[in-house]
């Protein structure tokens, strides 16, 4: 189906960048039109507490936050739908950004996809992910009580998993392939100190080990190899959790916008200008260094101010 109505601004995504992007332009009666995409919320959506998010002195659930943000966002006339954009067209103006079999028209575009956690890409990743395997320890740490627990990476995602999963696993093993921790310090030395977690360093992960019984799989362990001395063994436990980082939501725009080699959109650093004039970026789709919900939020401000400047210069 097709829309006749051009709206002023299609927004796409629904994280901090995206909701705060509708908040600002809904602000300046442009009427946004948001499409939530896969998950609506975005990341935070899939995290716990959010202590560093400004304003809330005593930290505030990841879900209500962005529920809060929707509403602030819609009290000011954002139209959000729980729709994922498929394909885009900016070939032509007004731009095309459809939803299923659905066309919809936009003077101006603000992208706010944002990222989604890295995988290994090994078969047994594949093969066990949902059976022991979860690249989300707030969504999948609950089934694993009193069980044993590896989490890979060396990070603020690795850090902040294992943390969170000590609540449910008898131990936590995070195992990092170098012997230096990229983690903020406070993280790590929360890591070090919490009594059930183990830092294995110098390690990678080879292979999930897994049994499949009358159809039923589970994880029986992971196969580490130490880099260093190249020695291969099992570590035994029931839950595998990857928290190597992320990568951007920009699938769609290849070929269409330009992207940095990892994916990233390519931003003017001094606003969120795309290469394609009325086609603005925010948030983590655009961001590999910053990746904060404040910072994303922060860029999603300056997409609506430079789209209602730029609406400014097409209307008069
Ligand atoms: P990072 O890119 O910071 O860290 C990824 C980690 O995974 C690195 O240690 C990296 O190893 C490792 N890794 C990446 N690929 C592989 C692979 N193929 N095999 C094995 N290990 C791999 O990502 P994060 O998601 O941890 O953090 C992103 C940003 O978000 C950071 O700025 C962080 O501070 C922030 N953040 C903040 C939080 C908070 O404040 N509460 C919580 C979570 C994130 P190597 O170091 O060798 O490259």
């Amino acid at each position: 189906m097709s829309e006749s109505i051009v709206h002023n601004v299609i927004i796409i995504g629904s994280g901090p960048a995206g909701l705060t992007a509708a908040l600002y332009t809904g602000r300046a009666n442009l009427k946004p039109l948001v499409f939530e995409g896969l998950q609506p919320g975005g990341q935070l959506t899939i995290t716990t507490e959010v202590e560093n998010y400004p304003g809330f002195e005593h930290g505030i659930m990841g879900p209500e936050l962005m529920d809060i943000m929707r509403k602030q966002a819609q009290r000011f006339g954002a139209e959000c739908h729980f729709k994922i954009v498929s394909k885009v067209d900016f070939t032509t103006k007004p731009f095309k950004v459809y939803t299923d079999n659905d066309e919809h028209l936009a003077h101006s575009v603000i992208i706010a996809t944002g990222a989604s956690a890295k995988l290994l890409g090994m078969p047994s990743e594949t093969e066990y992910m949902g059976y022991g395997v979860s690249a989300c320890a707030t969504c999948d740490g609950f089934f694993f009580k009193n069980l044993r627990i590896v989490v890979i990476g060396g990070g603020d995602t690795a850090m902040e998993e294992a943390g969170y999963l000590t609540k449910f696993g008898k131990e936590v093993a995070v195992i990092h392939r170098r012997d230096e921790f990229r983690a903020s310090k406070i993280m790590l030395e929360r890591a070090k100190k919490n009594p059930k977690i183990k830092l294995i360093t110098n390690t990678v992960l080879e292979e999930v080990v897994g049994v499949n019984e009358n159809g039923k799989k589970r994880v029986t362990g992971a196969k580490l190899k130490n880099v260093v001395t190249g020695e291969t063994y099992i570590h035994e436990c029931e839950g595998i959790f990857l928290g190597i980082g992320h990568k951007p939501n920009t699938d769609i725009f290849k070929g269409i916008i330009d992207l940095e080699e990892t994916g990233y959109i390519k931003t003017s650093k001094v606003n969120t200008k795309t290469n394609i004039e009325g086609v603005f970026a925010c948030g983590d789709a655009q961001d590999h260094d910053y990746r904060q919900a404040v910072t994303a939020a922060g860029s999603g401000c300056m997409a609506a101010i430079d789209v209602e400047r730029y609406l400014e210069t097409l209307h008069g």
